[in-house]
């Protein structure tokens, strides 16, 4: 029986255990059915709402429906938009454009967060985009691409130069309807992680905007950027913490039973060992997600957490990475056949350490604020 060490909030765990509940059945019906179903239904069931307003609650709520086996692409695009867009965007927009896009929470209207150009992902200075002036509001030109549920999103936050040069307040950030003239939806991806969720190119041809579209001022895209992206590190991978420990149940209880050298495998200490290694990742990565929302609950800016957001970042996702790497040993041949009872993933852990900013490039901003002289 596989019984981690539990958080120190009992509320916290019972909002884990309700919601593993309330999605278990759900998951089931939803086997096979098409992103936005099971998006709709995990919006149902409030998994967007920030009714109590806590991430901590939010992040349990991930967990759980993650536990409960629902399809860990729509899981990964729930926590992006709720944790990369809803929370940092109730923190940055005016209490009239919030209450206007407040209601993006029941699920019914998708966000994207369209930053990737085609040229790199991880130097936004570099970008090409543009947005100049005319008249009241801006006209933009340019794509984006790489971005989750582009195919699908019917809201767009981009990012475009509003000046030319690397200065850090030449970019703006705009919200916009997917659906505007000049808003064209370019290739989609067949992408090999997180497959549910589709992936897309943005193609803006002179799309015309109005200046309310603008999210805070011109010039602070940067500054939007860095809380969306350091929200995004402080608790994205929370997504994954549900796989991670379904995947440890699974692994534990096929170790427990299967039948080697005439006595099970989980005799063996190295099996042994390789089980509390795959614990230890699950509990380092529960411990640290959660101590993030609680920071930010506390009231900290996303943005004067950019470093430990950077490190919780890289440590879940290279926990996931590992743990995946523990599981497909313990599994042999099963982890390479599609219908056995342990098919492996490895793609989508993988993913993790590019998304979200690829890890090495954390790893030389995280040296950066040790006062290291290095630079990207
Ligand atoms: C599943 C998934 C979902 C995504 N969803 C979105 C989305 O919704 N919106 C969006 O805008 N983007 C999205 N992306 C794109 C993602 O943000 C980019 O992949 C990321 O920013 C990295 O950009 P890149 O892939 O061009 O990598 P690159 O910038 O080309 O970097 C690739 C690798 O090169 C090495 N490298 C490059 N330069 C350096 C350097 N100076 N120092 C050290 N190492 C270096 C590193 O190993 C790095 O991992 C998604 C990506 C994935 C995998």
């Amino acid at each position: 029986m596989t019984e981690l060490p539990r958080l120190g909030c009992a509320a916290t765990e019972e909002v884990v255990a309700e919601f593993r509940d309330r999605a278990t059945p759900i998951a089931e019906l939803l086997a096979g059915k098409g992103f936005l179903d099971q998006w709709q239904a995990m919006a149902e069931l409030g998994v967007l709402r920030m009714a109590q307003g806590t991430v901590t609650r939010s992040l349990a709520v991930i967990e759980g429906i993650g536990l409960a086996g629902i399809d860990p692409g729509v899981v990964y695009a729930l926590a992006s938009q709720l944790f990369g867009m809803q929370f940092p965007l109730r923190a940055t927009l005016s209490e009239a454009a919030w209450a206007e896009f407040a209601h993006v929470q029941n699920g019914q209207t998708l966000v994207c967060h369209a930053l990737t150009e085609r040229k790199g992902g991880s130097d936004p200075l570099s970008m090409d985009t543009r947005a100049r002036r005319e008249g009241d509001g801006y006209v933009l030109d340019g794509a984006k691409t790489f971005i989750t549920a582009a195919p699908v999103a019917d809201l767009v936050l981009t990012f475009a130069r509003t000046a030319e040069g690397r200065s850090p307040f030449a970019l703006s950030a705009f919200l916009f309807p997917a659906d505007t003239p000049g808003v064209i939806r370019g290739s989609e991806f067949d992408k090999t992680a997180l497959s549910t969720v589709p992936m897309g190119e943005l193609v803006f041809d002179g799309v015309r905007l109005p200046a309310d579209s603008l999210v805070g001022e011109e010039g602070s895209g940067l500054a939007v950027m860095a809380s969306t992206t350091a929200w995004e590190r402080a608790v994205i991978l929370g997504y994954a913490l549900g796989p991670m420990r379904r995947l440890l149940r699974r692994i534990t209880e096929w170790a427990g039973r299967r039948e080697q050298f005439g006595r099970v495998m989980g005799n063996s200490h190295q099996v042994a060992a390789r089980i509390s290694d795959m614990a230890m990742a699950v509990h380092r990565s529960r411990t640290l997600l959660y101590a993030m929302a609680a920071r930010l609950d506390a009231g900290t800016p996303a943005r004067q957490l950019a470093a430990e957001a950077a490190l919780t970042k890289i440590s879940v996702s290279e926990d996931y990475v590992r743990l995946t790497e523990h599981a497909t040993a313990l599994s042999g041949v099963r982890a390479f056949i599609a219908d056995s009872e342990l098919p492996a993933d490895l793609h989508s852990p993988m993913a993790a350490l590019t998304y979200a900013g690829p890890n090495d490039l954390l790893r030389v901003g995280v040296a950066r604020q040790f006062g290291l002289p290095v630079e990207n």
